[in-house]
Order: structure tokens, then sequence, then C-alpha cells
């Protein structure tokens, strides 16, 4: 069989530890017998980024706004055990912060969902996938303890030399404050990144703030995703049979919950860090969950959700036997590889992309799967393999449904 031939470059970002060795083995024998992979390699790995300062960081996310998609492994972000660890001159900062940074982008993340690990929530059946507005609010807020009575103020000064000023409190004793604040590019540009992911999934959009209480603050979110939406969206929306659609986030925690899934929640920052981490946990499991970094440009740059699996690593290191899950993994692939058959016209790739996923998917549904997965699945007839056997049977699998189409 002739391998399918690309025409534009992917940019790879190669990473650390238990997903590098997954990355190789993924490529070996998932993606290279069957896809002549055309990719430009960065090397997000420790030790290059290391020795090139974090340079490499900054030409892989050049690289991608060059491309417009990009695949990414997980990469350790360093701590003071890692730069004791790998030798670091600097403390380098997360390579996903660098890379947001600079393309300015959303993060959409979703659950890969198989028979035999149920959510918790029973009437789940589709993935919901969470927006998370990744700018400001209480992670650009500034704090100050009142030791004791006085009067706090809130002031602008405009560089056109006009002022506003409100008075936040009277402290009859001690007390605390907290300002924080957004900017309507950003929330804008959040707005158009919601908006173009739902078109582009074809899933419907739910937003939630609380703009009863906060008729400023959370007011403005929600009439920049209105007029955005009315301006920009609304007839591609209808003519694509999705809705967009706001609501208070308590009504929409509740909907939430009661619904069957299968549409795309956009959070404020706040609300996108804990009700993330809520929806992965009911999901299952956090080694099945996909990440999608969308700038407002439409660049993509596709990633699992889990981090480097860095106790694996280590037995790995120590020749133990890993069964490490390289779903997510797999997905980061899929999902680039079929969005560079879709910018350039390549059916085969994006039907490939669709097979690989398929036959990762029947390989846990048929029982074979990942000790992670096997600790949750109630399959009867489960088989725990390591990477490899498994890689191996999904490759399996991949043959098999190639060959019969
Ligand atoms: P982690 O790599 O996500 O792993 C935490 C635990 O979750 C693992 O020990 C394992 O549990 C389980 N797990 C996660 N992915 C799995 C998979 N694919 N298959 C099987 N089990 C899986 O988080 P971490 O160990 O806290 O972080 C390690 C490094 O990753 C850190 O240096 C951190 O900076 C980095 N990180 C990177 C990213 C990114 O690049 N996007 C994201 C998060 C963290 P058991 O040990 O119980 O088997
Ligand atoms: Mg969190």
């Amino acid at each position: 069989m002739d391998r399918i031939r690309m025409t534009t470059p992917l940019v790879e970002m190669d990473g650390d530890e238990m997903t590098r060795i997954l990355w190789k083995h993924i490529k070996d024998e998932l993606l290279e017998p069957f896809v002549e992979l055309k990719t430009e390699y960065y090397d997000l790995g420790l030790p290059y980024r290391e020795a090139t300062k974090d340079q490499v960081t900054v030409d892989a996310a050049l690289a991608t706004k060059k491309y417009g998609v990009a695949v990414k492994c997980a990469t350790i972000t360093p701590n003071r055990a890692r730069v004791e660890e790998y030798g670091l001159s600097e403390m380098w900062k997360s390579p996903n912060g660098t890379i947001r940074a600079i393309l300015d982008g959303t993060v959409f993340r979703a659950p890969i969902i198989v028979k035999g690990v149920e959510p918790y929530v029973k009437n789940w059946k589709k993935p919901i996938t969470i927006a998370r507005h990744a700018y400001g609010d209480v992670y650009k807020s500034v704090e100050l303890v009142a030791e004791g009575p006085g009067k706090a103020e809130l002031i602008f000064r405009g560089e056109d030399g006009t002022e506003k000023n409100v008075t936040v409190h009277e402290f009859g004793g001690a007390g605390i404050l907290q300002a924080m604040h957004n900017t309507d590019a950003s929330v804008a540009s959040f707005a158009r990144a919601c908006f173009n992911y739902a078109l582009d999934t074809k899933q419907d959009l739910w937003f939630g703030a609380k703009d009863t209480i906060s008729k400023k603050y959370d007011h403005r979110f929600k009439d920049l995703f209105e007029e955005i939406y009315e301006q920009e969206y609304r007839a591609r929306f209808e003519e694509a049979g999705i809705t967009y659609f706001y609501s208070l986030i308590d009504d929409i925690v509740a909907r939430v919950i009661r619904s069957e899934g299968g549409f795309i929640w956009a959070c404020k920052n706040y609300d996108g860090d804990v009700m993330s981490d809520m929806v992965a946990t009911a999901f299952g499991s956090l080694s099945m969950m996909t990440s999608v970094l969308l700038s407002p440009e439409g660049y993509y740059e596709y990633e699992a959700a889990h981090g480097t699996v860095q106790r694996h690593y280590y037995a790995y290191l120590k020749g133990q036997e890993t069964s490490t899950n390289p779903i997510a993994t797999i997905f980061a692939w899929t999902g680039a590889l079929r969005k560079r058959g879709e910018l350039d016209g390549i059916p085969e790739l994006m039907r490939f992309a669709d097979l690989l996923e398929k036959a990762s998917i029947d390989t846990v549904e048929s029982g074979v799967m990942t000790k992670d997965l096997a600790l949750l699945s109630t399959l009867e007839n489960k088989k725990t393999v390591n990477y490899k056997e498994f890689m191996a049977e999904i490759r399996k699998n991949l043959e098999e449904a190639l060959a019969s189409c």
C-alpha cells in the first residue's frame, strides 16, 4: 500500500520523559508505516530547551504561526527539583505558557469516551469540551490586607486626564481587598476562539457568567460575546445548525449535569480552572483527555492534557514494564493530521486520522487496555498490557480497517 503523502509540514514539538518514549513509538508503529510524515521538528525536551536557552520553544511557536498546525508532546515545567535534576542554568518557563503567550490562544479540553469506562454522571453520553479563558481575573489580581478601620477606593486615571472613582468599602475594622481586571481585546479574542471552535467541531456553545451580580465586569463578558455573535457568527451558526446559548453560571452548571454532553462550555478563567478538573474527573481519566490550543488567527496546537508521566518514566529507566496509556497523545497526532488534511485538501489523511482513532477506541472496547483503564473499566474480559503490546494491538486493528476500505 502506498503511504499517504502530505503537502505542508506539521510543526512537531517533541517533549520529555515517558511521553517522549511514547511519542517515538507512536511515530514508528502507528504513523510512519502509513503516512509519509512531513514535519518540521522542534525538540522541546528539557535538555534542548536548556541548550538553546529556551529559544527552541519560541521558534516552535513562531513555526506554528507560519504553518498553522502543530502537535506537541508533554513537557516538563521546571521547578526547583528539576533545576537540580537537569542541571539547568535557569528555571525555564512553562513551554505551554510561552507558546500561548505567542499564539494568544484559548485551550479546549475534551475527554475521549470508551465503552466500559463510564462517566460518573450517568446521562453523559458525549464529550463535554471545556474552553477556559486563559487571561486575567483573579489570576492577575492585586490584593491588600487592611489592618484596621479605613476607606478603600478603586480609581481609574485615563491617559486623557479623566478620572473614575468608586468606594469599595468603608472598613470598621481589619479586612481584605482584591482588585482584578480583564481587557476587551482578550475577552473578544476568547469569544472568537470559542465561536470558531464551535463551527469547526459543529457543536453548540454554552457560556455562563454572573452578570446579575457583577453588573459591569461579568456583564462586559456577556455583552462582548453577544455582540460578536450577532455581528460575525449568527448566520454561520444557523447554517451549521448549531446554537450559542448564554445563561447564569449556576444555571449552566445545573444544565451541564442534566445534559447528555456534546457541546462546548466556555468558562471564565477561574470557572475553567475548577470545572475542567471536575469534568475530567467525572469522565473518568486524565489519560483520556485531549487538549487543543486555538488562536484567534486560526492556528492550532494539539496535545494530550496529561503531563510527562514521570513515575512511569523512572520505572521504565529501571527496565520495569510500563503500562502507560498513549491514547491522548495518539489523538493529538490524529487531531493535527486531520486538520492538516482538511486545510490542504487531503481526504486520505483525514480518513487515516479517523481510522487510527477508531482503532484505538476499538482496542480498548475489545478488552485490551493499559493499566489505568483496566482499573476503571467495567468490561468483563479485560486484558492489561504494556504500552508496546497496546500499540501493537492498535496497529493490528488499524491495518484491518485500512485493508477493508
Ligand atoms: P502526569 O504526568 O499527568 O501524571 C500524573 C499521574 O497520572 C501519573 O503518575 C499516572 O498515575 C497518571 N497518568 C497520567 N497520564 C497517564 C497516562 N498517559 N497513562 C497512564 N497513567 C497516566 O503529571 P505529573 O506526574 O504530576 O507531572 C509530570 C511532569 O509533567 C511535570 O514535570 C509537569 O511539569 C509536566 N506536565 C506537563 C504538561 C504539559 O506539557 N501539557 C501538563 C501537566 C504536567 P499513576 O502513577 O498512578 O500510574
Ligand atoms: Mg486547576
